[in-house]
């Protein structure tokens, strides 16, 4: 084993990414001593840099964990010293192949095991793949390439998309990065599920009533909007990380395994199980939708602009900013139960979350001590992915006290209080599963087809008959619609703002 060598490269190491997400994630993972001894990491792109500028822009980016700050700085230097940097165009085998030369300097003529990550605009996807399996691959270990979304527009383009790879690459060499799969409290769905009694019995339609998967933001394009309105809030959150989120919860149980079990067998099971879930889905319909576009706003003297003031996005875009859906899953488990998503930007908070609502007591005893409001007696579930992870049962409890008043209090697990430790960024986890070859949170082409599937219709009528989102004022709540939306089956958006 420590005769074999991984070489990372980032392609369009001058990006945006590279510099918030991947670079910090691989050196925190060098910090966690998560690496392989032999490691070497290169950025590649067209830009012009010596490896002293590459490592003098990584390392602004760098951070050390709150609990761990010793000899973080001496970690950096000897981190970045085992950084460097390759300017090539990214259709040009020659490039490549320059790198594939600079690579194996390094490799020593160990086993060379690659690994690409493509972090460049999708339109240059496919030639940077041909390049790099031709001119840069490994000749004697594995090859593997991150791709980032989008992953096509629809289910024709995703699908021509995923041709042009496999024309390159197998499947097995593909790790499609959905970076919520990595994400601490969705890697935790199954444990909470799975390892604790309480749970299990009761994720099914007889005791759950709707499920909701929740995404904000509390800012808008702000002057980046060009991708954005390309793609649209239904694209860019809900058919990807959303509905990852929700195949994971509702997938059935995976078949249990002994130990003889190898790990691969195991993620094959995990991931037939999520595209089940997805196969078993109606395609969502157009009723079922309500899209929003947020305002310009003015509060406390500051105003705040549209969604179609950014100097990006054209002025008659009707790209939504805002969508809510009701989805629903055709199998015995989850018959008619209601799964809403909810996804916006420029809304008054921020965060991801998913809520699990339960169904009323039959006969409760103790209605009448909660007065009418019987929508708020039930209990619920809320996971809170981001910021500040949590989870929360809610409950109903009595008031201490002579009399017998009832109220809603919370079972508290507060990440922050509970676990000293600083949460991975989900790129550090995803990444080290990519290098230890670990599938389970990568999208597979049959899931890809299976959440295209799902959307690609609804999209297709809400761009045919031109729709026009709702409006809502930047830093509200959202449209109105979504709220009769929820009501159409019978329920009630939670909010963590008012209930904590
Ligand atoms: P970016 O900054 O726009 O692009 C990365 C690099 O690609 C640039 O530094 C540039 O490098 C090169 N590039 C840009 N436009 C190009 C063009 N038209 N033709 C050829 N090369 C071009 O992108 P990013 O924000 O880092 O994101 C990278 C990928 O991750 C994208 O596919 C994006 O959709 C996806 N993504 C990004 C985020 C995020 O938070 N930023 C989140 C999720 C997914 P050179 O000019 O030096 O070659």
């Amino acid at each position: 084993e420590n005769e074999s060598t991984v070489s990372i490269t980032v392609v369009g190491a001058s990006g945006d990414l590279a510099k918030k997400k991947i670079f910090p994630a691989l050196f925190a993972l060098y910090y966690e001593d998560c690496l392989p001894k032999h490691f070497t990491i290169y950025g590649y792109a067209r830009s012009k840099m010596t490896d002293a500028e590459l490592r003098n822009m990584v390392s602004k980016t760098l951070t050390c964990r709150i609990d761990k700050r010793e000899n973080c700085s001496e970690k950096m230097d000897q981190f970045l010293k085992r950084c460097f940097y390759h300017s090539g165009q990214y259709d040009s085998e020659e490039n490549f192949a320059q790198l594939d030369k600079k690579l194996k300097r390094h490799e020593g003529g160990r086993v060379s095991n690659r690994l690409f990550y493509l972090s460049i605009p999708p339109n240059i996807f496919v030639e940077a793949v041909k390049c790099a399996s031709s001119s840069a691959s490994s000749g004697n270990g594995w090859t593997r390439v991150i791709v980032e979304k989008p992953f096509g527009r629809d289910s024709e383009s995703s699908a021509v998309l995923t041709k042009s790879l496999k024309q390159y690459l197998t499947e097995d060499q593909i790790f499609r990065i959905d970076h919520y799969l990595g994400k601490e409290l969705v890697e935790n769905l199954s444990v909470l599920r799975f390892a604790n009694l309480i749970f299990e019995p009761l994720w099914t339609r007889q005791y759950i009533r709707n499920v909701q998967i929740i995404f904000s933001e509390d800012f808008g394009t702000e002057g980046r909007g060009g991708y954005f309105d390309n793609y649209g809030i239904i694209r860019d959150i809900m058919q990807n990380h959303l509905l990852q989120i929700l195949a994971l919860f509702a997938m059935e149980t995976p078949v249990s395994l002994d130990a003889e079990d190898i790990r691969n067998e195991k993620t094959k099971l995990l991931s037939v199980c999520q595209v089940k879930v997805l196969r078993s889905m109606r395609p969502l319909r157009l009723e079922d939708v309500v899209i929003g576009q947020y305002k310009s706003h003015s509060k406390g003297g500051v105003t705040y602009p549209s969604y179609t003031d950014d100097k990006t996005v054209p002025k008659d875009s009707l790209t939504p900013t805002f969508a809510a859906a009701a989805l629903f899953i055709d199998n015995a488990r989850w018959d008619g139960v209601p799964f809403l998503m909810k996804a916006g930007k420029a809304l008054h908070n921020k965060g991801a979350e998913i809520r699990v609502q339960f169904r009323h007591v039959p006969g409760n005893l103790y209605n009448r001590n909660f007065g009418t409001d019987l929508d708020r007696a039930t209990n619920e579930l809320v996971i809170r992915v981001q910021p500040d992870e949590a989870i929360f049962l809610k409950i109903n409890n009595k008031v201490p006290g002579l009399g017998m008043r009832l109220d809603r209090s919370n079972l508290n697990l507060h990440y922050a209080a509970r676990y000293s430790k600083e949460i991975p960024d989900a790129y550090e986890r995803l990444l080290l599963d990519a290098i230890e070859g670990e599938r389970r949170l990568f999208i597979r082409s049959d899931e890809l087809d299976a959440a295209w599937a799902l959307f690609t219709p609804v999209l297709k009528e809400l761009e045919e008959k031109k729709i026009i989102p709702e409006s809502y004022p930047y830093g509200s709540r959202g449209p109105v619609g979504a709220h009769y939306l929820a009501a159409r089956y019978n329920v009630r958006w939670g909010d963590l703002d008012i209930e904590q």
